[in-house]
């Protein structure tokens, strides 16, 4: 059987010469793919080093706007967010070129129009509540309704915005404290006690009677019921007397979703040096606003000026304007809109981040955030006009030397942690 013998020795040769080359092609491939690991790893690397641009810098953060009022736009006009819009500052497409991941709605009630208590202002607050739910309802593939921090990232986890709430002025709550737990049921996360005018229990930087008027015992009541339940507090547009007695009241963080610093712009609405310490020693956020008024020295003189001369001129497009009071507010506003473009003078992106720097050097990197008030304010600021253009404030920021660290704090992760802090 030399036959089978040869053949065997030739077979057993055939054999290992098979298994040379099983081992070889099995080796290949590792060869192959461990070297794809180091391209991968090469290539890794240097994604890393793109990776360190403002752009992709931006898009990593979740970038949460504590401040915008476009939720009246949905009542009032009926916008389709899910259209780029040819006006106003926000919709879901320039929500997402600007790598928005979180936007509060402010539900504001104007008490001229619907008074500072009773029916109408709470009507007017749960209407507005039914139309954020309603657009997360109706696009759920583009937002997520969500009331906290783990709600936000599950909306960025999976792609979408998150659409939260808060009241802008506690008129809503008509002097009831049950109706702070009726809001927070139905998803507002944050309350200012008092918008431009003052409540009975609650002083306004706004109006005369604000200067004296602090917390009665039902507004630290209120302040204690909100601390309760996880509703944070803001001190946007309150009174300096109202701002002391929340920071001595409040055993939550304290927060102001859209004002910026008396220091740099000295007006009533933003906040002192004083203010800005107690406020970070609540663990708290001040949330820069883009409006030019509270951002630049000696512009808000320079806007009452301006509205003396077109009151007219506002007056007659508000006669003009056969609609309901809020569309004639809405005529009186693109007056404002256009006069205050050609004859103010433009503010730039940058003076938001002389802001953040101030507050920065103040209390720390931890205490600080940005409420654009985006659709809220006749004009914006040069560079950031539109939601669209959120990633020129992070690389104005990164410019002066802020980290991708900080970057990821000032966008959204001092808000994220003041969430967490605040739940129940
Ligand atoms: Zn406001």
């Amino acid at each position: 059987m030399p036959d089978i013998a040869q053949y065997s020795s030739y077979s057993s040769l055939g054999k290992n010469a098979c298994l040379v080359f099983i081992v070889l092609l099995l080796l290949i491939p590792a060869c192959k793919f461990e070297r794809n690991m180091n391209q991968n790893n090469q290539s890794s690397t240097s994604i890393e080093t793109t990776n360190n641009d403002p752009i992709s810098i931006h898009q990593r953060a979740i970038a949460i706007d504590m401040h915008a009022d476009t939720a009246q736009r949905l009542l009032d006009e009926n916008v389709d967010l899910q259209q780029e819009l040819s006006d106003g500052h926000f919709d879901a497409v320039r929500a997402k070129a600007g790598g928005l991941d979180a936007q509060f709605f402010s539900i504001w009630v104007e008490p001229q129009l619907f008074g500072a208590t009773g029916a109408r202002a709470m009507k007017r607050a749960d209407d507005q509540i039914a139309a954020v739910r309603a657009l997360a309802e109706k696009h759920p593939e583009t937002w997520a309704l969500a009331t906290s921090g783990d709600d936000i990232r599950a909306a960025v986890n999976s792609g979408k915005m998150a659409a939260l709430m808060g009241l802008e002025g506690g008129y809503a709550i008509d002097e009831r404290l049950e109706n702070v737990k009726r809001y927070y049921d139905m998803g507002v996360r944050y309350m200012s006690p008092a918008w431009s005018i003052s409540t009975s229990w609650a002083g306004s930087s706004g109006d005369d009677v604000g200067r004296t008027r602090g917390l009665n015992e039902f507004g630290k009541n209120v302040v204690r019921e909100m601390n309760r339940l996880g509703m944070i507090v803001d001190v946007s547009h309150v009174s300096d007397p109202a701002f002391w007695d929340i920071v001595n009241t409040s055993t939550a963080p304290v927060v102001a979703t859209h004002s910026a610093c008396r220091a740099i712009a000295d007006v009533p609405r933003n906040l002192t040096d004083e203010m800005i310490r107690a406020l970070a020693n609540t663990g708290g956020v001040v949330n820069v606003i883009f409006y030019p008024e509270h951002l630049e020295p000696g512009w808000s003189q320079k806007k009452k000026q301006v509205d003396a001369e077109i009151a007219t001129m506002v007056q007659e497009a508000s006669a003009a304007e056969p609609g309901a009071a809020v569309h004639k507010k809405m005529a009186r506003d693109r007056v404002r809109s256009r006069e205050y473009a050609r004859r103010l003078p433009p503010v730039n992106v940058a003076r938001i981040v002389d802001h953040i720097d101030h507050i920065v050097k103040l209390v720390g990197i931890d205490h600080v955030g940005i409420g654009s008030d985006f659709d809220g304010v006749q004009i914006t600021t040069t560079g950031l006009a539109t939601v669209a253009e959120l990633p020129n404030l992070t690389k104005e920021l990164l410019s002066r030397g802020y980290s991708a660290e900080d970057v990821n704090k000032i966008l959204g992760g001092n808000m994220l942690r003041v969430l967490d802090a605040v739940k129940r």
